[in-house]
Parts: C-alpha cells; sequence; structure tokens
C-alpha cells in the first residue's frame, strides 16, 4: 500500500514545474530547456512510483545504499536514476550497475574507477558524467578546485565507457546564490573549450532553481519543494 498523498505531490510538482517554466522563457529559452531530475533521497521507492504515475522519467539519489535499495525495488519503471551525492572510488562499479548518471564526479581516481567499472560490464553503455565544481574553500564539501578544472576535463574526455556531459556545483548556504551561478557558469566555459560537447549544467536546489536556471542551468536537481518532508529515518 502507498503512503503518499498523490493529490498533493502532483500539485507541489505541477507548480515546480510552472516556475521552471517561467523562469526559463524569462531568461529567453524555451519552456522544456531544462531537464527536471526529482531528488527522492529519504523517501521510499512508492514514491518514485507515484512520481513515475505524474510524467517523472528522472530521479536523484545521494548514497549508494539507498539509492540500490531503491531502484531494485522500481526495477520494472521506465526512470533514469542520477547518483548526485559523494561517491568513494570503491562504490564506483556497484553504482555504475543501475545509475544513468553521475553528478559528482571530483577526483582523478573516481574518474578511473567509473571507466574500469564500464570496461568490465559493456553491456551497461555509456555512463554520462558531469564534473563537480566546489565553489567553497572547504574541501570537504565534494568537487574540484578551480586549478583542477582543466586536467579533470581532459580525463573525462578521453574515458571512452564515459560520456563528459558537463558540469555540476552545488550552491554555498550562505552568500548569494547567483555569484555562485556565474562562477558555475565560468566554469562551464572552462570546459568547453577542453571538451565542447560537455556544454550540460547541472545546478539549482529547491530554494535557488530559479538563479539557478537564469545563469545556464539545463539540469535541475530538485527535492523538497516537490517531496515534501523526509519519510524514511536517520
Ligand atoms: C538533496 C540534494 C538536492 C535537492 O535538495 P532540495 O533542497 O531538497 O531541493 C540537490 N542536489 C544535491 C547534491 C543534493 O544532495
Amino acid at each position: 500500500m502507498s503512503h503518499v498523498d498523490e493529490v498533493a505531490l502532483a500539485e507541489r510538482l505541477t507548480s515546480v514545474r510552472q516556475k521552471i517554466a517561467d523562469a526559463l522563457t524569462s531568461n529567453g529559452r524555451p519552456g522544456d530547456d531544462a531537464t527536471l531530475i526529482v531528488v527522492t533521497k529519504f523517501h521510499a521507492a512508492d514514491l518514485v512510483r507515484a512520481l513515475v504515475d505524474c510524467g517523472v522519467r528522472d530521479v536523484g539519489e545521494n548514497k549508494h545504499q539507498e539509492a540500490a535499495a531503491k531502484q531494485a525495488e522500481c526495477a520494472e519503471l521506465d526512470v533514469r536514476w542520477h547518483f548526485i551525492g559523494q561517491l568513494q572510488s570503491n562504490k564506483a562499479a556497484a553504482v555504475r550497475k543501475y545509475a544513468d548518471a553521475v553528478h559528482s564526479v571530483d577526483r582523478p581516481s573516481l574518474v578511473t574507477a567509473l571507466e574500469r567499472a564500464g570496461e568490465n560490464a559493456p553491456e551497461t553503455g555509456a555512463l554520462e558524467c558531469f564534473l563537480q565544481i566546489n565553489l567553497t574553500e572547504d574541501p570537504s564539501r565534494g568537487g574540484v578546485a578551480w586549478a583542477d578544472i582543466p586536467t579533470m576535463a581532459e580525463m573525462m574526455l578521453e574515458a571512452r565507457t564515459l560520456t563528459f556531459a558537463g558540469v555540476m556545483a552545488v550552491a554555498p548556504l550562505d552568500g548569494d546564490p547567483r555569484e555562485a551561478f556565474e562562477q558555475v557558469a565560468r566554469a562551464s566555459e572552462l570546459v568547453r573549450s577542453i571538451a565542447p560537447e560537455a556544454r550540460a549544467i547541472s545546478a539549482g536546489m529547491s530554494h535557488d532553481f530559479e538563479a539557478a536556471i537564469a545563469a545556464g542551468a539545463t539540469h535541475l536537481r530538485i527535492g523538497t519543494q516537490i517531496t515534501g518532508k523526509r519519510t524514511l529515518p536517520g
């Protein structure tokens, strides 16, 4: 039995979709110019099912164990799984088994581990990967420092079992998200000078997606404004 309030969920989803379309058109972009990834962390598999019933095609998860279990419960659904959390290299092969995209690539060892996992399982096809940029001075936040962008971009471009999609970032909690997203746009330019096809920009969460759209975001990772409060313990 599902514990999801599907009417309320559909209303929140419709409202966010409308705000996304409005922000895109007011920035001179087509209303469907960005991919909405609904972040389903802390929520059970029945929420993913309800979202798919509402036409959602992309979901995001940030912890391997939770994501793997949920994906297994939802294996019959036509939905793309985006891994958006910090990822240890020793979990790369396991994540590659179910993920269609990894947004949090931020170390050479992780590129190598994802690449090797792809060589060992060619049936999974190319894995879409985003280079995560750290917009803070705090290395524990995940993402590469500005100075490491070129070497990482070259490495991701050369990895044959990965498709280098573009950049990803989380705006710092303090500070103006518009400035943070301007920095992401500059990181994207730098990446495209090395990998012209890596045009995607994964940026924007529940409270700042309009600012991210204004700075060119193509992939929005939105959780609580659609899903409501967490339902899983922990
Ligand atoms: C949780 C999470 C999101 C979604 O955050 P909300 O504020 O719930 O929209 C986006 N990106 C990452 C990396 C996350 O961990």
